[in-house]
């Protein structure tokens, strides 16, 4: 197991656990060259590392800067679909090929996805709006979301991506919901202390 901050192979196990419904095994290592952690996720034919933690040093943020990786803030997307009793999927290439989803999803394994995730945190939020309204087009998701991050806030990013809601995006207008990466990440850290909760209250049986 390769360091996904630094490249060393001196990486510690320190947990492990599982995402039944996505199918993944969760595996959380720490990095002793570098201090990183990152999660290794392994399940339906598939596995991928996420950065879950920035490295100290060089290599880690720039002081004062707490913004969430893109890695992070997938992660947290994938965590909060499990809690709320999604099949959440990475990296989900839409059928044709064209693009790949942030984040998407799904009620059940194998439907076609409801929500569909993109974050975007170099600025490039035509691009990605371009794969949102792709994502809707193949699958007729029922909402799209896309995560900014210039703006913090959220109504500060709708106000960022309003202009482009009239021209080529307006079919996809009244899905779309705008979130600053704070929105998001808050939520995600509000409701991580009750995690086990929230998925016994999610699931059905
Ligand atoms: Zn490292």
């Amino acid at each position: 197991m390769k360091c996904p901050h630094c490249g060393s192979e001196n990486v510690e196990k320190v947990r492990e656990w599982d995402m039944p419904r996505m199918g993944y095994h969760v595996v959380h290592y720490a990095c002793r060259n570098c201090g990183g952690r990152f999660n290794h996720y392994a399940g339906r034919g598939r596995e991928f590392v996420l950065r879950v933690k920035a490295a100290r040093g060089r290599a880690g943020r720039p002081p004062g800067e707490t913004r969430p990786s893109h890695d992070e803030l997938v992660r947290e997307l994938l965590e909060l679909g499990e809690w709320l009793g999604f099949v959440a999927g990475r990296e989900e290439p839409t059928p044709d090929g064209l693009y790949r989803l942030d984040v998407v999803w799904r009620d059940a394994e194998g439907h076609a996805p409801l929500k569909a995730f993109e974050v975007e945190l170099s600025g490039e939020v035509d691009k990605a709006l371009a794969r949102l309204a792709h994502a809707y087009d193949m699958w007729r998701c029922e909402q799209l979301w896309l995560i900014v991050s210039d703006e913090a806030r959220a109504e500060r990013a709708l106000r960022l991506v309003e202009p482009r809601l009239r021209g080529s995006f307006a079919r996809i207008k009244s899905r779309l919901g705008v979130l600053g990466w704070e929105d998001l990440h808050g939520l995600y850290a509000a409701l991580r202390q009750h995690a086990r909760l929230l998925a016994r209250l999610a699931g059905r049986l």
